[in-house]
């Protein structure tokens, strides 16, 4: 089964962290996780300039470390880093002090304030103790762009129809995710209804 919206209690477990940003206008933030890369990063970073868009880039902290220049290249066009930790370790099944550990390790090769959850699974103990220095973010609608069983027809049909006034989108900046694929399409259908690219405060 695939969810494409986190649980409701997710808000209320975490009332700090970020799901949607609240705004009665058709404003939408795009977000990338566990890039950079060399085939993907690219591409995507091409879209986002031809339309004139800017995103906020989740990047993996052992990623960031092997493609320096990716990520210079996304700063240097307008675009956000966030942190989304070094080796993607899942919340759930990891201590505090070594998840903490991990971020902080990732926090050397990735700048920005933003943190993201690998998989959004993460225990109270790690969001205390991360939101003193992170602005915790997950997301809306999470497409399965990283899904290669879900087309990509399904996954700008999935976008399409759930996107609503300040949702967040969680995308995929790697080789098996299908957002280079259609992330025109979606952007150019988007802004045919009237909707805004903007980036979290
Ligand atoms: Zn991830």
């Amino acid at each position: 089964m695939r969810i494409f919206r986190p649980f409701l209690a997710s808000g209320w477990l975490f009332p700090g962290a970020l799901f949607r940003i609240k705004t009665g206008e058709k404003l939408l933030c795009i977000t990338f996780d566990d890039g950079p890369n060399q085939i993907s990063t690219p591409a995507i970073l091409k879209t986002l300039e031809e339309q004139n868009i800017k995103a906020l880039f989740f990047c993996k902290g052992e990623n960031a470390e092997r493609y320096p220049h990716l990520i210079q290249r996304i700063l240097k066009e307008g675009h956000l880093t966030g942190n989304h930790s070094y080796s993607h370790p899942d919340g759930w099944f990891t201590g505090v002090k070594q998840y903490t550990d991990d971020v902080e390790k990732a926090a050397k090769y990735i700048p920005g304030r933003y943190f993201r959850p690998p998989y959004g699974r993460l225990k109270i103990g790690q969001y205390l103790k991360l939101r003193s220095c992170y602005k915790i973010v997950f997301w809306d609608i999470m497409p399965y762009d990283f899904d290669n069983t879900f087309s990509r027809e399904e996954t700008l049909g999935v976008l399409l129809r759930l996107i609503r006034p300040g949702s967040v989108i969680a995308l995929h900046d790697s080789e098996m995710s299908s957002s280079p694929l259609f992330l025109d399409s979606f952007i150019r259908e988007a802004r045919g209804r009237g909707y805004k690219f903007i980036l979290p405060e």
